[in-house]
């Protein structure tokens, strides 16, 4: 029989993707497009819809004029996407009512100050905090700030999705008005027990439910993409990190992995049980490939692979990201340099929005390359104290960490990462996780894979990192850099 390929579209925040992947879970094509990002006002991130959606219609042509393929050759088609941005367009017309509103976007921070009083009521029943990150408050936002928002809203006239609703909506020629469980978990009124929107909440934030999309499992048949062929399948549906998570093979309950992106994404399987925490971290839905319900806890560090390109672009120190390791490398240790990279705050477990980065430890030996060793360890470092936290709220032990991301390009920084966690580190084979984690939902929604363990059984690693560092020195480092982030929260 002629051999068929799982597309996945891949919207991230700075680019569209679509990856063509074969039954071994190689990339036979990919083909990218940048999305501009526009800041309006400052901490404010817009993009525009329609933008978004031409660019993930125009990787897909790509894909298939290069290939020389056509739909007949494509098994089925899986999205992945930026999660959190908020989508509103207008029933008749099908058209945005206004911008995309980006999840780091800080435009609806006012909003959610007023909401603080129900931040109980929203971590026990979302699993999240109550901040502008999540789309309750950017949907607020923008019924507050359009022409007779609320009531439209109300009329049934208006339209709310994240960004995998609104592609479906568009690929479907209007049909297709769903979303999934882990996007769902990140609009802060899905109630991640009883697996519904809250009632409670929709009412305290006097959001309209008729303006939300049905939700649906991640592995699951959403319908055609009409507008591309009417036989094409969507069958998979997963926010960008939970997607990664699966694409990590992280099936069972304790299985945890982080991305080294411009921020850092830790998330840990907790399996059918989510576990609330007490320390800042975020309860949220995983993929699952049956029926079965999800958990994972997760954590974000704001700047992981971001404090590589300061190195680059402020401080001017390096010409290339992949430089840093070089420079790294030329030194034994950091010299006693400690740098708390607290330049936008501090998201897990401090999630401090006021203190800034500090560097400590200085002395007259010290040198660029110290400096440049203590940027990449502060990575490290900030990972290990989500994933202490982690391990304490789930009460288990992580002996083996799975990672990706741009910045698992540094040996220098994924030995370090190893040695201070006393954890060995796991790198795919193929690096595009969070694609492949939607091609292995929608695989496994249409039999292209026959079960979890086939997926097992391909999956491959190129590289391994393992702890070397003694008892004594890790744990020496573990003093300075709580020392250092305490002080770092002083100085406000
Ligand atoms: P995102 O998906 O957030 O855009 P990527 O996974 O593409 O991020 O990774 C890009 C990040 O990785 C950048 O912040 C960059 O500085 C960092 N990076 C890339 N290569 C290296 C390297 N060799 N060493 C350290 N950091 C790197």
């Amino acid at each position: 029989m002629k051999e068929k390929y799982i597309l996945v579209v891949d919207q991230g925040t700075t680019s569209s993707r679509a990856i063509l992947f074969n039954h071994n879970e190689e990339i036979v094509y990919k083909s990218q497009q940048e999305v501009a990002c526009f800041f309006p006002n400052d901490g404010w991130v817009e993009q525009n819809a329609l933008d978004i959606y031409l660019s993930v219609l125009n990787v897909i042509n790509d894909i298939l004029l290069k290939t020389n393929l056509t739909y007949d050759d494509i098994d089925s088609l899986g999205i992945t996407n930026q999660r959190e941005t908020t989508i509103i367009w207008d029933k008749k017309t099908g058209m945005p009512v206004y911008n995309a509103i980006v999840w780091q976007s800080r435009q609806s921070a006012d909003i959610c100050e007023k909401w603080k009083k129900y931040e109980k009521t929203v971590h026990v029943k979302t699993g999240l905090i109550i901040n502008p990150y999540f789309s309750a408050s950017k949907i607020r936002f923008i019924l507050d700030h359009i022409e007779n928002g609320q009531k439209r809203a109300e009329n049934g006239d208006l339209m709310f999705g994240t960004v995998d609703t609104w592609l479906m909506y568009k690929l479907s020629r209007e049909n297709i008005f769903k979303t999934d469980y882990t996007n769902a978990s990140r609009t802060m009124f899905f109630n991640i027990h009883t697996l519904q929107y809250d009632d409670e909440l929709l009412k305290l934030f006097n959001i309209p439910k008729c303006m939300l999309p049905e939700v649906c499992p991640s592995s699951y048949f959403y319908g055609n993409a009409t507008a591309l062929n009417e036989n094409l399948k969507i069958r998979a549906v997963a926010g960008d990190q939970q997607a990664a998570l699966f694409g990590q093979n992280c099936f069972e309950k304790g299985d945890s992995k982080n991305t080294y992106g411009t921020g850092c994404f830790m998330l840990m399987n907790t399996g059918t049980q989510p576990i609330l925490s007490e320390n800042g971290l975020i309860t949220t839905i995983a993929c699952s490939y049956d029926e079965q319900i999800v958990y994972a806890l997760e954590g974000s560090v704001f700047m992981g692979g971001a404090c590589v390109q300061r190195l680059r672009d402020q401080m001017r120190m390096i010409k290339s990201a992949g430089e840093s390791e070089n420079y790294a490398k030329k030194v034994k240790n950091s010299g006693g340099v400690y740098v708390v990279p607290a330049f936008v705050g501090l998201g897990a477990p401090y999630w401090d929005d006021n203190c800034r980065g500090a560097i400590f430890g200085l002395t007259r030996a010290t040198t660029k390359e110290h400096f440049i060793n203590a940027t990449l360890n502060s990575i490290a470092l900030q990972t290990k104290d989500v994933l202490s936290v982690m391990e304490k709220e789930s009460k288990a032990k992580i002996s083996l960490l799975k990672v990706d991301g741009g910045a698992t390009a540094n040996d220098y920084l994924m030995q370090y990462q190893s040695d201070i966690l006393d954890v060995k580190l796991l790198l795919p084979n193929c690096l595009e996780t969070t694609a492949l984690g939607a091609c292995y939902l929608a695989g496994l929604n249409s039999g292209y894979f026959e079960s979890i363990d086939e997926i097992k059984n391909i999956h491959k690693y190129k590289k391994e990192f393992m702890p070397k560092m003694s008892k004594k020195i890790r744990e020496d480092i573990d003093k300075k850099w709580a020392k250092a982030i305490e002080a770092t929260r002083v100085f406000k």
